[in-house]
């Protein structure tokens, strides 16, 4: 089947080794009151996706969607100047991140606007969104309009059928996520939980994969809250317990101080840093193709 991109309709064949959740283009400097976290260095990222391209990454989901600064027009300056294929979103952040219309629409008025944008494309760009997503939870809770949200995302899937990407605070939350979308008869095989690596906890891991989801470990390399050999640690474990297929990686750069430029690690770092260390830590090359490959492969299509 097909996947829509920032450069049309593709075919999952095409798709190659993908980062899962990733943003090129953010802003929630307005709600955050720092000027770091608006990500809107164009020429900067377009220089380090060119070397990403070079370590063989082809594709980025990008997570991106109304209320963090979504900029189709930006998104396609940088596939053009790249050649990278971006997989564009749909959807609502998490409190305090929502526009007012949030607030003034009710679930199945939110599921038509994500709907339609898979469906007939992003404002008048033209450009389809392929990813319900980043859809998210507060930290250990689940405010009333969040609730709302992914209400409405689970309308949207069962409305679609794509993909239904998560984002957990600390990766808490994750169980409660799940239980919501079955109750709405989601099909939790397209369903991607985020953030699970910023909750390490082998038994919690355990629970979220037995459900049959997929568990991003896609915040690689912010160390302030998890080493890396901890996650590599956790996701060898998943490995071992049979969940190779639910398993994707991604950095979630969203920071300016996350670019090399600026002191950051750099979209490269999972190929220039992380895999080199999970080999040495026992995960086999074959092992991280399948991740970076074959799952998004599966999760993608539709
Ligand atoms: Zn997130």
């Amino acid at each position: 089947m097909s996947i829509s991109t920032i450069g049309g309709i593709m075919r999952k064949e095409q798709l190659g080794k993908t980062y899962i959740h990733e943003h090129l283009y953010v802003d929630l400097s307005h709600i955050k009151k720092d000027n770091d976290a608006k990500l809107d260095d164009i020429e900067d990222v377009v220089e380090e996706i060119n070397e990403l391209k070079k370590s063989g990454i082809s594709s980025i989901v990008e997570v991106t969607n109304r209320g963090m600064g979504r900029n189709i027009e930006v998104l396609t300056k940088i596939w053009e100047e790249t050649g990278i294929n971006i997989i564009p979103s749909a959807g609502y952040y998490k409190e305090p991140f929502f526009p007012d219309e949030v607030y003034n629409l009710d679930y199945r008025e939110i599921a038509k606007i994500i709907t339609d944008e898979i469906q007939s494309g992003i404002d008048d760009t033209g450009v389809k969104a392929h990813v319900i997503g980043e859809v998210g939870t507060s930290k250990e809770n689940i405010t009333e309009t969040e609730l709302k949200v992914l209400r409405a995302a689970a309308y949207a899937h069962l409305e679609t059928g794509h993909p239904l990407f998560t984002h957990t605070t600390l990766g808490t939350m994750a169980l409660e996520q799940l239980n919501l979308f079955q109750d709405y008869k989601v099909d939790i095989s397209k369903v991607l939980i985020g953030h699970v690596d910023l909750n390490c906890d082998y038994d919690y891991h355990l629970r979220i994969a037995d459900r049959g989801c997929y568990l991003g470990f896609d915040t690689i390399g912010k160390l302030k809250y998890e080493k890396d050999e901890v996650r590599i640690a956790h996701i060898k474990n998943l490995i071992d317990r049979g969940h190779i297929d639910q398993i994707v990686i991604a950095q979630d750069m969203t920071r300016k101080s996350h670019l090399k430029k600026n002191g950051g690690i750099g979209y490269n770092y999972i190929s220039e840093t992380f895999i080199p260390m999970a080999i040495s830590h026992g995960i086999t090359q074959g092992q991280i193709d399948h991740i970076l490959i074959e799952n998004p492969k599966r999760l993608l299509d539709i």
